[in-house]
């Protein structure tokens, strides 16, 4: 079929069955080259809708993503602070299925067989690609933290993973007495949102100071320093004295063992906190379909050529977001979504000799800190030769005016509302 043929496909759309949806067209279409993204986050929906809308249907585009909506991480603290409903942080794939022909397979893919070009489903189903997108986000290491698995997250939700640990979280603030002690345990780098945690911190504190003003927040680390420090912590003690403790790795504040029975978290230094609500977030690592695919380094993490985001360890494989080694750049919604977009001009100039220009990125972190005041680190990159390189790169002041702080709020509003119509509409 030639290209031109190829590109005028796109038609209406149509429900095939539990557990696939997809347009008419992409049934017919079989000589089409195929992508196949496995996860449907920041990076995978933003590929998905790219390459599907940019190559108006010259390429059939199989998204693998067993949740039929995705709530963001970004904006779960603004949830956890009762700024936000869920429901404002959580977006369907209707629109990739609809607008621009993506197949949605609600499904996880649980091997990949990069020689043969195939990815297995667990419903037994193979999809055989040309390109494989892999964006499957993060997984924990829980055994780096004594008594702490899945099971125990449950009883103390690391709510990295947003959805149904978030709003346990969060159900867990509600629930809690006047004058208890929150713990949060942020992990060791590298690891999803480096302000994340320390965002979080602020937000807790802004809903406790509103409702639970006697209580009190321990920030047990296993770092000695964090992202954003100066301009958190300058905000804790303006917005929330006395209310926050941070304890560093140097003064023995990771934590090495938990009891959810007991509800206490036993520290490096010795110390044992009884926790009224403890928000356990353990080291981190590519999502395992990312390991299982052979895809990942001794690190745990991906890596790939930082001017394509191709794997270097398979062929017509790539690999971002949080699951990749993208040296400078953050592992952030923002990054993966940056990402995405290289990858997808990628895929196009390979499979439909499209144009391609030299990859660029970018990233801004916005993190709220009080009710009109937000912050924000950001830096654009290009491609070094073996490494994604910082091009430039801003940060907010500590000294900074209530006028640029209030519009750095607004700002962040902007940009939650425009990247989700990027990904999701
Ligand atoms: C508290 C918090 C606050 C944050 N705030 C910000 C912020 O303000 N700005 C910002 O830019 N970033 C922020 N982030 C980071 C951001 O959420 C992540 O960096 C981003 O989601 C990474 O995108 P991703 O596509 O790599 O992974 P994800 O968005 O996690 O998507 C991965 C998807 O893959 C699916 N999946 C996994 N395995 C499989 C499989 N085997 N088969 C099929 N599907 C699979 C999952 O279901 C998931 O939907 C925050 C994160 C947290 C935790």
């Amino acid at each position: 079929m030639s290209r031109l043929t190829r590109r005028g496909l796109l038609g209406t759309t149509a429900v095939l069955g539990v557990g696939l949806v997809a347009a008419p067209h992409v049934l017919r279409a079989q000589t089409r080259p195929k992508v196949v993204v496995i996860g449907g986050g920041a990076g995978g929906a933003t590929v998905a809708k790219y390459v599907a809308r940019d190559s108006k249907g010259a390429i059939e585009v199989a998204l693998v993503e067993p949740k039929e909506t995705y709530t963001t991480c970004f904006y779960s603290n603004l949830y956890l602070a009762g700024w936000r409903s869920l429901e404002s942080i959580t977006h369907r794939y209707v629109n990739l299925v609809e607008k621009y022909g993506v197949i949605h397979y609600r499904d996880m893919a649980v091997d990949v067989d990069t020689g043969k070009k195939v990815v297995r489903l667990a419903s037994g189903r193979e999809l055989p690609y040309d390109k494989l997108v892999v964006a499957p986000g993060i997984d924990f290491r829980f055994d780096t933290i004594e008594g702490y698995d899945e099971a125990a997250s449950m009883d103390m939700p690391h709510a990295y993973q947003a959805g149904e640990q978030t709003a346990l979280l969060r159900t867990q603030l509600e629930a809690m007495e006047d004058g208890g002690t929150v713990v949060i345990a942020p992990p060791p780098n590298p690891y999803r949102c480096p302000p994340g945690p320390y965002e979080r911190t602020s937000l807790i504190a802004n809903y406790l100071k509103k409702t639970k003003p006697k209580s009190k927040i321990l920030v047990c680390d296993s770092k000695d320093k964090f992202s954003k420090q100066a301009l958190f912590q300058d905000a804790w003690q303006r917005y929330y004295d006395g209310m926050i403790e941070w304890i560093p790795g140097e003064l023995g504040g990771r934590v090495v063992k938990v009891d959810t029975k007991a509800m206490t978290v036993t520290l490096e230094g010795g110390d044992v906190i009884k926790a009224s609500v403890a928000n356990i977030i353990p080291a981190q690592k590519a999502g395992w379909i990312a390991h299982r695919a052979g895809l990942a380094n001794d690190s745990g993490w991906c890596p790939i050529d930082p001017d394509s985001m191709a794997s270097t360890v398979a062929q017509d494989v790539y690999v971002l977001g949080d699951a990749s080694i993208a040296s400078k750049m953050p592992k952030s919604g923002f990054a993966a979504n940056s990402q995405a977009k290289v990858v997808a001009m990628d895929i196009r100039h390979q499979l439909l000799g499209d144009k391609r220009f030299p990859a660029r990125y970018r990233n801004t972190c916005w993190s709220s800190v009080a009710d009109n005041d937000a912050v924000k680190v950001g830096a654009s990159y290009k491609a070094g030769e073996t490494q994604i390189e910082v091009v430039d790169k801003f940060i907010s002041q500590v000294d900074e005016p209530p006028e640029v702080r209030a519009q750095t709020r607004a700002e962040a509003d902007a940009w939650y509302d425009s990247i989700t119509q990027d990904m999701f509409a």
